[in-house]
């Protein structure tokens, strides 16, 4: 039995990009050899990458003068290879701490400039979105779109006149994006994408080439900009499952289409946690909750293991709580359809019914 997958990351992928996945890992493209087996040079693979980042382009209407980006090391290897590219010593950057990967990617930038926490929201265990006002001077400002850890996410975005640096690895693509407040936009692809290895960056050029330090050459946006992201091997599968959820987005009309469905969905279980005694959302203002990560727990604490374990048997996995948090998360990317929602929430309304 196909299980329903609400793991947090790596995550559930569409199904058709799945079925097309495993067949080019068999045979790709009438090659008579395996994706997995032929070169990063070849025509074919020059085809995918382009297609890859043709495509976040139009899905994003990008305009002119920003690059798209595929590098490794995951989110993680942002949260320093920005400031190493972006900040002097001397400059100083807004960070705003709305979780376990903010304050990861606070402490890496300390080491390279002038580190500002703006706001913080872990006060009250990050279950809110602080607010601040940006000040002016600062190099950029950071922000982490969607805390997939607490189930917070800014749906607005602050008015900024510094550049916006986002870390939108759980979040990126689920909706519309208005790009131009943004300097630099970073996802793993593992959450909302494809299989974890690649690492989408989109960056606008003005922001670069002004720092003095010496940057690696694998650190150094400009040298992805000017190799076109193959100075050396590019992850190959991963980049080309991304691209297959890239079409599989456009074809399923987009980031509209995309927003719509999510927020049905969002709605459908916070609705259920609103309404439903036994169980309680963790992100109490409505207006910072997450659509992509669903965290909650049981009134009755005693009742989670029961209440786990007969999702479980359902065929209902990956809603354990992040161990920092506890109680439970559904995550419920792009790729998960209502129907494993709906199931959910039937699961809770009928489990609250019998526990009464
Ligand atoms: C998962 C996650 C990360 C870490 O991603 P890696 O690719 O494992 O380094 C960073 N930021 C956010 C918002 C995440 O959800």
């Amino acid at each position: 039995m196909k299980k329903h997958n609400f793991f947090a990351g790596p995550a559930i992928l569409p199904q058709p990009v799945l079925r097309q996945a495993s067949k080019a890992a068999w045979r790709f493209d009438d090659m008579g050899l395996s994706i997995l087996e032929i070169s990063h040079r070849s025509p074919q693979f020059g085809q995918v990458i382009r297609r890859a980042r043709h495509l976040i382009r139009e899905l994003l209407a990008l305009p002119d003068g920003y690059h798209v980006l595929f590098t490794t090391g995951g989110a993680s290897t942002q949260f320093f290879m920005v400031p190493m590219n972006l900040l002097n010593p001397d400059e100083t950057a807004y960070y705003v701490n709305t979780g376990t990967w903010s304050t990861k990617a606070i402490a890496e930038a300390r080491h390279f400039g002038q580190v500002v926490e703006l706001a913080s929201s872990a006060d009250r265990g990050f279950n809110y979105i602080p607010s601040f006002r940006v000040p002016r001077g600062g190099k950029y400002l950071h922000l982490t779109s969607n805390n997939t850890i607490y189930g917070t996410q800014y749906q607005r975005f602050p008015k900024s006149d510094i550049p916006i640096v986002c870390d939108m690895s759980s979040d990126f693509l689920s909706r519309p994006l208005d790009v131009r407040p943004f300097g630099l936009i970073y996802a793993g692809a593992q959450k909302n994408l494809g299989p974890a290895g690649v690492t989408v960056v989109i960056v606008r050029e003005d922001l670069l080439g002004t720092v003095q330090r010496h940057i690696p050459t694998l650190l150094n946006y400009e040298i992805f900009i000017k190799k076109e992201s193959m100075f050396n091997t590019p992850p190959v599968f991963p980049i080309y499952v991304s691209m297959l959820t890239l079409e599989w987005i456009k074809e399923k009309g987009g980031l509209e289409k995309m927003e719509r469905r999510n927020k049905s969905k969002a709605r459908l279980l916070y609705n259920e946690l609103d309404r439903n005694p036994l169980f309680e959302a963790n992100v109490p203002n409505k207006r910072h909750r997450s659509l992509m990560n669903v965290t909650f727990r049981l009134t009755r604490p005693e009742l989670e293991a029961d209440f786990l374990s007969e999702a479980e048997a359902a065929g209902i996995i990956g809603i354990k709580g992040h161990r920092s948090v506890g109680g439970f998360r559904a995550s419920i990317y792009n790729a998960m359809p209502r129907s494993s929602v709906k199931l959910l929430v039937d699961l809770m309304a009928d489990f609250a019914q019998r526990k009464a």
